[in-house]
């Protein structure tokens, strides 16, 4: 049933189900196509422009040029050549000549009853010259639309037509008129939320005016500049998604600042304690970020500081002195990663040197039974346990600190806004925890300013002495019996390897069984006299662990591994990893792969064999955008619908200067001028940060 009412009483938050025109079975072809509001359509702005407001004669359409013609169907038929082959032709003529078009995969009847004679077409395409046919010029496989009524010509023809992302069952003329019903009618409903002033500074057009020109351009707008997204229209849609967005980081920032935080007092005792205990000295770059870091925890306000470094230039041991200094102030610290092993890994390698300076040391681990957790959480909340190193459990399980002072995130580029939000929960009497999130991840500058947006940033720009790039070479199947070769080689002389396989998601059997296969026939039919160990997702967090400290002591001497080796393993003599279905990765998996070889400085090399052609995702971000980059759930940030943070990456620049501004003058946007603003930022947010209450 449809439910018709008046233009007038339209509100932007209506369902496209009640526009004139959609009913029910559109509307559920507008939602596959993420539409689902009447503001969503009005924002579901055209994939490409294709510019018919030069239609062309047929007379004077070029060979080998990309045209659009319009005239009237002579003729539709099915063609069989002398040689058998067969091709649908529709002759189309418009009074100065004939144009062919052709299809050669096609169902005779639908196009038949399609292409019906006397129809005009427009058709357009790459003109092709056939000395062979009568009239010579043709199309293959051209775009075509049928044109039904005069007043249809107006929409689909002698203009800049828009084509937008269509979904099966919704053709595009279909689509584009009722697009057109909605944005002559709706369009006006659409509120103005930049600042006049901001509008004029930068050059930006009204919203209302965006909307109608991005979807239907006047025709003197360069079709180019349509299509790549950057007309005035565009520029302005983009920039005003951008500017909510850092508008939010931007709130979050200033909010923390404000919130009372613990101000450490600078204390060095532990910290020169345990530098002595360290076999290296830090590089300048380290001691740095430290510094950087220990200036940050002496403010009164809650530190939020993304510590960036390659992987093996040397977090950790930053990390450690900083859990040095909260402990020496008498607070707690939590170390959080992303998986169990790592968890444990950390866990081996830090309280070693913890416990000799007296620090008390938790590890919480997941498959904990009641009884031992229950223990964990009481070491926890007494304030027994000072350093605790665990998963997200250790922020979502209902765990009370003492008093928690700091908290490490620890290769997270999945740990999102949110997430760091939830923290402050865990303070002690309004104290928000300091925040330092760590990662390897060679962000690109554009990506740190949405996602990381709110925090401030501190690099390790140089690696420890002696360490040499991990050669990496690319290499397919026939390569195979030389790989194991190599990694025979490898072996003998004192390395040991890995294999990995990707497992994108742990519960994917299929990926599973391939890795425990490749197991048996490794250790079976190619290195029978090595020891090799298997180590995979579903094992239990004691089967992990037995298989990371056996390979660490080198009773295992090449380890078949699922993903989880990803981050943060640290095999000082592992010298080489295989990487299968290496084409299956992200740059960002493969870079933190590769960065578990060579971790003393020994010569180290990464085998990447892919099984078909293989792009290494530098377009990861432009494929999969941000969200998933990151890990779209956690990530915590609106998505993003009309700008590409790459593409866009100038505005995106422009649009966080300006918020940064816009909240230094109007930090609680008060000002009546900044009300739709304000509104904006909050629906934008939605709940995801209590952002403009804090402060
Ligand atoms: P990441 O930044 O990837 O977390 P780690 O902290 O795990 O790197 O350090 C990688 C390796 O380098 C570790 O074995 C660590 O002991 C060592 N290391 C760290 N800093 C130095 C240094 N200044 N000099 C020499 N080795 C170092
Ligand atoms: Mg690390």
């Amino acid at each position: 049933m449809r439910t018709r009412r008046k233009i007038e009483i339209m509100k932007l938050d209506d369902s496209i189900q009640f526009i004139k025109g959609v009913g029910p079975k559109r509307a559920a072809m507008f939602h596959k196509l993420g539409v689902h509001t009447l503001e969503d359509a009005l924002l579901f702005i055209p994939r490409r422009y294709e510019d018919r407001s030069r239609i062309k004669p047929i007379a004077q359409a070029q060979a080998d040029a990309l045209e659009t013609v319009q005239g009237e169907i002579k003729l539709a038929q099915q063609v069989i050549t002398p040689k058998g082959k067969k091709f649908f032709e529709v002759t189309v003529g418009d009074g100065t000549g004939i144009m062919t078009a052709k299809w050669f995969n096609f169902h005779p009847k639908y196009m038949k009853t399609l292409f019906p004679k006397g129809q005009r077409v427009i058709l357009s395409g790459l003109v092709q010259f056939n000395s062979y046919t009568r009239y010579g010029k043709e199309m293959l496989h051209p775009n075509y639309e049928l044109i039904t009524s005069a007043a249809e010509d107006l929409i689909h023809t002698g203009r800049i037509v828009p084509i937008y992302s269509a979904t099966e069952g919704f053709n595009q003329k279909t689509l584009r008129a009722i697009m057109k019903q909605i944005v002559d009618q709706h369009a006006d409903l659409l509120p103005e939320i930049l600042p006049e002033d901001l509008k004029q500074r930068l050059g930006l057009i009204p919203v209302v005016q965006a909307v109608r020109q991005a979807h239907f351009p006047d025709n003197a707008t360069p079709i180019a500049q349509l299509n790549q997204g950057n007309s005035p229209a565009h520029r302005r849609l983009v920039f005003e998604e951008f500017f909510l967005l850092e508008l939010g980081l931007a709130r979050r920032r200033y909010s923390l600042h404000q919130q009372p935080g613990i101000a450490f007092v600078p204390k060095t005792g532990l910290e020169n304690k345990l530098r002595q205990m360290l076999a290296f000295r830090l590089t300048a770059a380290q001691e740095r970020v430290l510094q950087e870091i220990k200036q940050a925890m002496q403010r009164p306000h809650p530190m939020n500081r993304l510590l960036q470094g390659d992987v093996g230039s040397g977090k950790t041991v930053v990390a450690l002195l900083a859990l040095a200094m909260a402990v020496e102030n008498g607070c707690q610290a939590a170390v959080m990663v992303p998986t169990e092993i790592l968890a444990e890994q950390h866990y081996l390698n830090l309280h070693p040197l913890l416990d000799k300076v007296g620090v008390d040391t938790l590890l919480l681990k997941g498959d904990l039974k009641a009884g031992q957790k229950r223990l964990a959480y009481d070491r926890i909340s007494a304030g027994i346990a000072q350093v605790v190193i665990g998963t997200h459990a250790i922020i979502q399980q209902g765990v009370t600190f003492a008093n928690l002072g700091l908290v490490i995130i620890d290769e997270q580029h999945r740990v999102g806004v949110m997430q760091r939000a939830n923290l402050a929960r865990k303070a002690r009497q309004g104290f928000s925890p300091d925040v330092l999130v760590m990662t390897a991840t060679p962000i690109p500058r554009s990506l740190a300013l949405t996602v990381y947006g709110d925090l401030e940033l501190s690099v390790i720009d140089e690696m420890p002495p002696g360490r040499q790039p991990v050669k990496t070479r690319l290499l397919f199947e026939k390569d195979r019996p030389r790989i194991y070769r190599f990694i025979n080689d490898q072996i003998q002389a004192g390395g040991q390897a890995f294999v990995v396989y990707p497992l994108v998601e742990e519960s994917e059997k299929v990926d599973l069984l391939a890795a425990t296969e490749m197991y048996t026939h490794l250790q079976q039919d190619v290195f029978p006299q090595l020891k090799l160990g298997l180590l995979h997702g579903r094992m239990s967090g004691g089967e992990k662990e037995e298989i990371m400290l056996r390979f660490k002591n080198r009773q295992i001497q090449l380890l078949v591994a699922t993903t989880v080796v990803e981050v943060g393993i640290d095999i000082p003599q592992a010298s080489v990893m295989l990487i299968e279905h290496a084409e299956r990765f992200g740059l960002a998996q493969l870079h933190q792969l590769r960065g578990r070889v060579g971790r003393r400085g020994q010569p180290a090399y990464c085998v990447l064999l892919a099984q078909y052609g293989f792009q290494i995702a530098e377009a990861d971000l432009r494929l999969r955008g941000p969200g998933e980059f990151l890990g779209t759930r956690q990530s915590g940030i609106p998505d993003l619908k009309l700008a590409n943070i790459l593409r866009d990456a100038g505005l995106l620049e422009t649009a966080r200067k300006e918020a940064f501004d816009l909240l230094r003058h109007d930090p609680q946007l008060k000002q009546p001028q900044h009300q739709p603003l304000k509104q904006a930022v909050i629906n934008k947010w939605k709940t995801k940060l209590e952002l403009l209450q804090v402060g």
